[in-house]
């Protein structure tokens, strides 16, 4: 992953478990930030858990109508293993207990990060940790990606407020089909087979080569549907 277990932050900040300080970081922070995502990512910083241990995308894998029988997520974290194992324990951190905000990432020069590229919410107690990290960080445009809705409607509800500089986009669950745009959501993904594109006359928009030039799903000025091709 291009980024070792930071050991001098690791004692100065006093980590009980493993410390990490990514490029796109001023602090090192015990939840892992994967800064050399490629393809349409390419420059966009991004903290993820892992379908792997999910068991709501565990759940949605096995049903064929689900868009997450189709997950690329699945193959490229069963493929690497350190983002397998920095993902599960982001998953086990975050859904663990409510962290303390010096334990949180806290983004530098950077405009644009992504929440959950390879998993999703698997609990209240995640949503409110993300959102204390979009908190924290009001210089940045967080996208969140999520099929989980109710853990984050829940969340902003407990906390009482949702962060300006943040985006929610509604994955949709299932293939060819958009869901209805979520209370405090502000986008909705959907993603269509090469058929139903051609049949429906499907205008897809989700087809930048890069999202830090695109930056759609990273502004509330852009049109609230996306759609994409199944790769
Ligand atoms: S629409 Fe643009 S910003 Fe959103 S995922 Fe696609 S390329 Fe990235």
């Amino acid at each position: 992953m291009g980024k070792k277990v930071n050991q001098e932050y690791q004692r100065k900040n006093g980590c009980k478990v493993p410390c990490y300080k990514s490029k796109y970081c001023v602090n090192a922070s015990p939840i892992w930030v994967s800064d050399d995502m490629s393809g349409k990512m390419d420059g966009i910083p991004s903290v993820s858990t892992s379908c792997l241990v999910n068991p709501y995308c565990q759940a949605r894998m096995k049903n064929g109508e689900m868009v997450c029988a189709h997950c690329f997520a699945e193959t490229q974290q069963e493929r690497y293993s350190a983002s397998r194992e920095h993902s599960i324990a982001n998953y086990e951190l975050l859904n663990g207990e409510i962290l303390p905000l010096e334990a949180l990432p806290r983004f530098g020069n950077v405009s644009k990060v992504r929440i959950e590229s390879f998993g999703d919410l698997g609990s209240i107690t995640q949503a409110i940790n993300y959102l204390r990290m979009v908190a924290i960080n009001p210089h940045c445009t967080f996208a969140w990606w999520t099929k989980n809705h109710n853990f984050v409607i829940k969340a902003i509800e407990r906390i009482g407020y949702k962060p300006k500089n943040l985006i929610l986009v509604a994955s949709s669950v299932k293939l060819n089909e958009a869901a209805k745009l979520p209370a405090y959501f502000d986008k909705v993904f959907t993603v269509y087979d090469k058929k139903t594109i051609a049949r429906d006359n499907i205008q897809i928009n989700c087809g930048a080569r890069s999202c830090v030039t695109c930056g759609r799903c990273y502004s509330k000025r852009t049109a609230a549907d996306v759609r994409e091709q199944l790769k």
